[in-house]
């Protein structure tokens, strides 16, 4: 009697990237002597082999349709060598194993539309999850406001100009997953969420949605001879983080969702530790599609960053040289009593939460 067979694991996480290198990468993989940018937007590695490799970085709009993929695939087969990646923050790269191929790659990028840059002292492109697509609980449409902001810094990205790299990020709800960045734009809902009572009880599992409550404030409760939920509103500090487990506690409005912007975080340990993010500017309208408020304010603290910083200062770096009050007075941004949460005074609002207590 034939044995039986062990059925086969199927993986399907993240295939071996080696498959997709260009041949240069591979063959040189771990060898390279040094690697300089002889203009933004463009990296040379030089290995110990002698081998040198030229890439060039270009921005997209993010959310691709497929006629852009195929267009710059077309790009990467006449004007490259059929190799491209993509960074973190989604910037496109084209590899080529010689300099007479940069220019013209160059050339047909930016006649396509696609800016070269991103590297090096530049305002790369800003990373976002692509909320709307694959998320159960955006507050707003991070993919549109990227794209209107990254229409507004155009130039920055082409340029290597800020004093030192300068790395945003957009978050489409409030319990994000946007990271720590030098610039930050999340949402922030303002009011508590409305429950539709007559389908709590179809929907959601009551103790989970009591349990994800950071501060205590949901309860049990019969509300019309049918079990819903209801919400301490002193209490609730409007996370959102109740609506993923009941989308009945409905807390997107157009109105009340805002956008709050935050600065100084940063994931890298040069020359400092890396720092969490603080909030700036608070209650900036959610408005599509061009968010032209948020654009003003980012603009705003980009130029006084680039006007002030020295040298190599992060956006962290500089704030903690000039200090907080400075930084309002630079960014002719107006300070009140619900921004940076450092002061002594934070606290009381710390204890607002059951994670952290004193
Ligand atoms: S930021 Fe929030 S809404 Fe956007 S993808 Fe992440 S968890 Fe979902
Ligand atoms: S929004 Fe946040 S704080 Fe308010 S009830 Fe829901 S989970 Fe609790």
């Amino acid at each position: 009697m034939s044995q039986p067979q062990m059925r086969r694991a199927i993986e399907s996480g993240v295939p071996d990237n080696r498959q997709f290198l260009h041949p240069l990468l591979i063959k040189n993989y771990g060898n390279w002597k040094y690697h300089d940018r002889p203009r933004p937007g463009v990296l040379h590695h030089v290995s110990h082999s002698g081998d040198e490799v030229w890439t060039v970085r270009a921005g997209t709009q993010r959310q691709m349709d497929v006629y852009t993929i195929r267009k710059l695939c077309d790009i990467a087969d006449r004007f490259a060598e059929s190799h491209v990646r993509f960074t973190i923050r989604s910037n496109i790269e084209f590899m080529v194993s010689s300099f007479a191929k940069v220019s013209p790659l160059i050339q047909e990028l930016e006649a396509s539309g696609f800016p070269v840059g991103g590297t090096g002292n530049s305002v790369s492109m800003i990373a976002h999850t692509q909320g709307w697509l694959h998320c159960d609980i955006p507050g707003t449409d991070a993919s549109g406001v990227v794209k209107a902001l990254m229409d507004d810094l155009y130039d920055e990205f082409r340029r290597e100009e800020m004093p030192n790299r300068v790395h945003m990020s957009t978050s489409c709800c409030e319990i994000n997953c946007g990271g720590q960045a030098d610039i930050a734009i999340i949402v922030q809902h303002t009011k508590p969420p409305k429950i539709n009572h007559d389908l709590v009880a179809n929907v959601c599992e009551r103790p989970a949605v009591v349990a994800r409550c950071p501060v205590a404030a949901i309860r049990p409760a019969m509300v019309n001879g049918k079990p819903s939920l209801e919400i301490d509103e002193k209490k609730c500090m409007c996370c959102g983080a109740c609506y993923p487990p009941c989308p009945p506690m409905q807390i997107n409005d157009p109105e009340y969702s805002k956008l709050a912007i935050w600065v100084g975080g940063k994931n890298s340990n040069a020359r400092a530790k890396p720092t969490f993010m603080k909030m700036v500017a608070a209650g900036l309208p959610n408005n599509p599609p061009r968010w032209p408020e948020v654009s003003e304010v980012v603009k705003r603290i980009l130029h006084a960053y680039k006007n002030d910083a020295r040298a190599w200062e992060r956006m962290s770096d500089w704030i903690e040289r000039i200090g907080w009050p400075r930084f309002f007075e630079k960014t002719e941004l107006p300070f009140t009593k619900y921004l940076i949460d450092d002061w002594r005074g934070a606290r009381a609002n710390l204890n607002a939460s059951t994670h952290i207590r004193f």
